[in-house]
């Protein structure tokens, strides 16, 4: 069985920096909730056709895609609606999660789940890794990455788990208050910890 260890963190919190950089410098496998999820409402794929079935075309865009913000305007006048969607993907989420952390064949797994808190995921690591900001630096982060405004920022950061929350499901934290170089002394040490723990429990 594979070891696996689950990173989660907030909007910005460097979730993407931090698996980057354990892949580049231990060869660590990453398997990301965030593309599985992608992946499942994929033109052509069994997710698409049932929310095509359920909805209509018109949550399709012209090249096929689904079209988000038109899914995103379905569930906010009918939240119920998330439900529905919820309990369609999240199991073929989670299968396919399973299904990519079996096929890797490094030492452990990082599996990158974003919501990993708001969706009640933790149980998926065997040991899980918060990479934890002040909400300051999360939001200027927000901001200057993907070009939105403060309050929109704001609001993301409002609708997701809280920081305490986040850290209390933590078996180990990662600070991303500061420049980039002080992350990988701390990956580095996590790394040893992880060999240790994935070999003894072998
Ligand atoms: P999301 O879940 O929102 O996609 P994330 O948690 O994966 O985000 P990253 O994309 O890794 O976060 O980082 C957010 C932004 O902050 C990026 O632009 C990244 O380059 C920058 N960043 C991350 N860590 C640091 C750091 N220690 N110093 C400076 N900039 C950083």
């Amino acid at each position: 069985m594979t070891f696996v260890v689950g990173l989660t963190g907030g909007i910005a919190s460097g979730k993407t920096t931090v698996a980057n950089l354990f892949h580049q410098h231990f060869g660590i496998e990453i398997v990301d909730a965030d593309v599985i999820a992608r992946e499942v409402v994929a033109p052509g794929s069994e997710g698409l056709k049932a929310i095509e079935n359920k909805f209509g075309s018109s949550v399709l865009l012209e090249d096929g895609n689904l079209d988000r913000s038109k899914l995103r305007e379905i569930i906010f006048s009918d939240p119920s609606q998330k439900a529905w969607i919820d309990q369609l993907l999240h199991p073929m989420i989670r299968a396919n999660m399973l299904a990519e952390l079996a096929n890797t064949t490094s030492e452990y797994a990082l599996l990158v789940i974003p919501l990993m808190v708001e969706n009640h995921l933790q149980h998926l690591a065997d040991k899980v890794v918060v990479v934890d900001v002040d909400e300051a630096t999360q939001l200027e982060r927000t901001v200057a990455r993907d070009n939105v405004a403060l309050e929109q920022a704001q609001a993301i950061v409002a609708a997701q788990a809280s920081r305490e929350q986040r850290l209390a499901i933590a078996d180990f934290v990662i600070k991303n208050n500061t420049e980039n170089q002080k992350l990988l002394p701390q990956i580095t040490d996590l790394h040893q910890k992880f060999l240790e723990i994935g070999r003894a429990n072998r």
